[in-house]
């Protein structure tokens, strides 16, 4: 990792609307990615993490249905600053796909079925390097082997239902990195895998990354996986970032009760209580956009909950020391008390 950063997000503000009226689901998010830096965002499901990723890549809908507020600024491999709400739609799609790639959660969905992966993977290169069909599909052969797919030649002409959910996830990971990002955005990469899988894919982007340089953003909300492979961690719930710091001190010393409680639900084997205690869980679910509690959105989940101060104002994001920050009224004193 280096210190320069390739992407600067400052306000990102995301609101749909509908015939129910509006719903911002993503509010009041700002963070740099670096080069060379993997950046895990983590959250239950309905945190407004996936939301955040579409919205760089100006995946969702458009306006009037959805609009995107706040600033994404993205230096490219040219060095210049380029902001990507602002881009015209050919533009944004000359940057999509090529100096920044997504890896989507469920490779049959995102592959097409009737067409050769070869072709897939060629179709890439062809857009955004305007190469002949003869050198896209050489590299799309060097890029099956790069992830490890065997007698990649011969796979060149395989459909997506002939490979394994393992092997088209890392087909994924060869379209994604088709024209060599400098940032890679991974949005559940290896959620539907099972665990072996999910760690030669981890292993893969890390060895990958070790190789171009590349940043990556790797959405999940499985902390054992972030352990594996991230630098930082940006902890968001209910749209909001509420915990954000290097992953090692984050990992070890969670400081406001939203991300301690999602650690404490990591199965650990050093911890399994073989007399039938119970892993514990956070009580209640992510509130629904549309009825967010007054205060901080967690305080009917949260057990350091105080009346008066947590449901009557939301939390500012604080400096906590260390490059940490934290959205809590009593990030304090839960420290001091040791909770
Ligand atoms: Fe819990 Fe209050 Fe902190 Fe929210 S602000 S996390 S309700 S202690």
């Amino acid at each position: 990792m280096t210190d320069a950063p390739i992407l600067e997000v400052r306000d990102l503000a995301v609101t749909f609307r509908g015939e129910g009226g509006a719903l911002t689901v993503v509010n009041d998010v700002s963070f740099t990615v670096r080069r060379g830096e993997t950046l895990a965002l983590v959250g239950e499901s309905g945190s407004g993490k996936s939301v955040t990723s579409l919205a760089i890549l100006r995946l969702l809908p458009p306006a009037p249905r959805c609009t995107v507020s706040g600033s994404v600024r993205f230096i490219g491999r040219d060095g210049r600053a380029r902001s990507l709400l602002d881009l015209d739609a050919g533009a944004m799609q000359a940057v999509r796909g090529d100096e920044i790639s997504m890896i989507f959660q469920e490779p049959m969905t995102s592959l097409n079925p009737v067409h050769r992966i070869g072709d897939q993977i060629a179709e890439a290169v062809t857009f955004h390097r305007g190469v002949g069909r003869k050198a896209a599909l050489a590299r799309a052969e060097e890029l099956l082997e790069l992830v490890g797919i065997p007698e990649p030649r011969r796979r060149l002409a395989a459909y997506p239902h002939h490979l394994s959910g393992g092997m088209r996830q890392r087909v994924m990971i060869a379209m994604a990195l088709a024209c060599d990002p400098s940032l890679l955005i991974a949005d559940e990469p290896t959620t539907a895998l099972d665990v072996t899988v999910q760690a030669g894919i981890i292993d893969l982007l890390k060895a990958l990354q070790a190789k171009t340089g590349m940043a990556i953003i790797f959405v999940t909300h499985n902390l054992g996986v972030v352990a594996e492979i991230a630098d930082s961690v940006m902890v968001m719930y209910a749209g909001r970032i509420v915990e954000r710091g290097d992953a090692v001190g984050l990992l070890q010393h969670p400081r406001i009760p939203y991300t301690q409680g999602l650690l404490s639900a990591v199965p650990r084997i050093d911890r399994l209580d073989f007399g039938g205690g119970a892993l514990p869980t956070i009580p209640g679910n992510v509130p629904d956009p549309g009825r967010l509690p007054p205060g901080c959105s967690f305080h009917p989940r949260c057990a350091h909950a105080r009346p008066g101060a947590c449901d009557a104002t939301v939390p500012a994001l604080e400096e906590a020391g260390a490059g940490r920050v934290v959205r809590c009224h009593l990030w304090r004193e839960i420290e001091a008390v040791g909770a």
